[in-house]
């Protein structure tokens, strides 16, 4: 008999793990799998909204090129020529300042400039945020000898390096951004992993920057992000066409899961019962640990992980009522400014086809708080509020010829201080189940690559 594998949630982690069963079943394996998935649509989170010639991303608008994982999916799904770099010989991040739109230095990688000089006439910074910057290349060995050799926030370590207004003005909304939530909760371990390795060999993260761009030679560097032409959903579009449709149960959530002698037996919301040998959870952290609690009580207290939750409202304009808007990618708004935003993303300029040419594309995003307060209110009410906070900042807008809303409640785990720790003894309780793999963004990583490795991986093991 061919091993049964569940997967429950059909968001990029579930449906990773499927894409990669089915490939395996294709080459021999003698495996059969159901995919789960709650809602009436595939994807989860990621969902591009494609109207009039616009592409207006209704979660994620692309991924961090430095992980290979989607762009290697991307194109073994045949997508090669759909693969696009965001447009950084234009990239600037404007950063809301007292109500002005400052300029990001050059050459930043987060908070962190590669060229001090940068940082030095950058009216963003007051005098002394700029002197230490200037101060940390020098404070090499200091930085080296005080790194800790446990997890701490990203608060503190951002500011042991630059201090408390690069944290508040760049460092905060930046980080909020992708993780959502507080700085001072924040796993520097788990969110900036690479800058704690740089920390730990150079001591100033400026000098591991200026390391890697003299390695780098004048080869030019990868651009920042990469994206699909036509949207990150098309990828799932072209995971789904390649898995059999039988596979693919809609509107199907798994409502409760029971351990038995030979694997587990699943029920769902229609209340069948049916029995397989092993279980792919991809479904959200909070489900997860809802319906871990029988199996195992502490398994479900390590999955007890807070989540903050996002609004976006996308604005499409057609030529003749374009806007003009800074050149750049887009903005961030601090905590203090008197802007409801997280961030404003010039979806159009930061990545091509977004919009018909000489149209624009705005994406207003709300997180933490402000998204949970957003969330029960109409689109009418979103779209109005979010034009409203965009036009604090870039000044009248015209009337959108499209407008999409989405609410992601609970949509980003954060990863608090000790988190790795807290997933080391989650996959020893995990492993003592047995028959049972936690995959989705609440563990090893938020990113759409992190998510299409570790499905590919767990499905991959099963055959190893
Ligand atoms: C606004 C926003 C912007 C983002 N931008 C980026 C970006 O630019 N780049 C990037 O890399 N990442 C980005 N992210 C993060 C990334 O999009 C997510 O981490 C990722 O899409 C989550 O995928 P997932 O499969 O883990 O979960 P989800 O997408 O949440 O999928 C889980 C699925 O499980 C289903 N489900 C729930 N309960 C059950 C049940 N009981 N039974 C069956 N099914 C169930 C749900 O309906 C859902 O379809 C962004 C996130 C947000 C919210």
């Amino acid at each position: 008999m061919a091993r049964s594998v569940a997967i429950i949630g059909g968001g990029i982690a579930g449906l990773a793990t499927a894409y990669q069963l089915q490939r395996l079943r294709e080459s021999g394996a003698d495996l059969a799998f159901t995919l789960f998935e709650q809602s009436n649509r595939l994807g989860g989170i990621v969902e591009t909204h494609r109207q009039d010639g616009f592409v207006i991303e209704c979660g994620p608008d692309g991924w961090v090129t430095d992980k290979p994982w989607a762009r290697e999916l991307a194109e073994e799904l045949g997508l090669a020529d759909e693969i696009i770099p965001s447009n950084d010989e234009t990239r600037v991040t404007w950063v809301l300042r007292d109500g002005e739109l400052l300029a990001m230095p050059d050459g930043m990688r987060m908070m962190v400039p590669e060229r001090v000089e940068a940082v030095m006439h950058s009216p963003l910074f007051s005098a002394s945020a700029r002197e230490a910057y200037a101060a940390e290349p020098g404070r090499a060995e200091e930085l080296k000898a005080s790194a800790p050799d446990h997890d701490e926030s990203v608060a503190d370590f951002v500011k042991r390096h630059f201090g408390d207004e690069v944290l508040r003005v760049v460092g905060a909304p930046l980080l909020g951004g992708v993780f959502g939530g507080d700085v001072e909760r924040l796993s520097v371990r788990s969110v900036m992993a690479p800058f704690v390795s740089m920390e730990r060999e150079h001591g100033s993260l400026t000098l591991a920057l200026q390391a890697r761009a003299a390695q780098r030679g004048d080869r030019r560097a990868a651009t920042v992000f990469t994206s699909l032409r036509t949207g990150t959903a098309t990828l799932i579009d072209r995971m789904v066409a390649a898995i059999s449709p039988e596979a693919i149960l809609l509107e199907r959530s798994i409502v409760s899961m029971q351990r038995t002698p030979g694997g587990w037996t699943l029920r769902d919301n229609l209340g069948n019962e049916t029995a397989f040998d092993h279980v792919m959870l991809a479904a959200p952290v909070r489900v997860a640990a809802a319906l871990v609690v029988p199996i195992d009580a502490e398994a479900a207290s390590l999955l007890k992980i807070p989540s903050s939750s996002a609004v976006i409202a996308g604005f499409g304009y057609t030529p003749e009522a374009a806007p003009q808007l800074p050149a750049g990618f887009g903005f961030l708004s601090p905590e203090g400014e008197d802007c409801q935003l997280l961030a404003g993303t010039f979806a159009d300029q930061k990545f091509d086809g977004r919009a018909p040419q000489g149209g624009k594309s705005i994406r207003a995003y709300f997180g933490g708080e402000r998204a949970d307060a957003l969330i029960p209110r109409s689109d009418e009410e979103i779209a109005a509020f979010a034009k409203q906070e965009l036009e604090k900042v870039l000044g009248p807008l015209p009337a959108a010829a499209v407008t999409i809303v989405r609410r992601w409640p609970d949509a980003l785990p954060q990863y608090e201080v000790g988190h790795g720790e807290r997933m080391t003894q989650l996959q020893q309780r995990i492993d003592a189940i047995g028959a049972l793999h936690l995959l989705g963004n609440g563990y090893q990583g938020v990113g759409l690559p992190d998510l299409v490795r570790d499905g590919r991986a767990a499905a991959r093991s099963l055959v190893a």
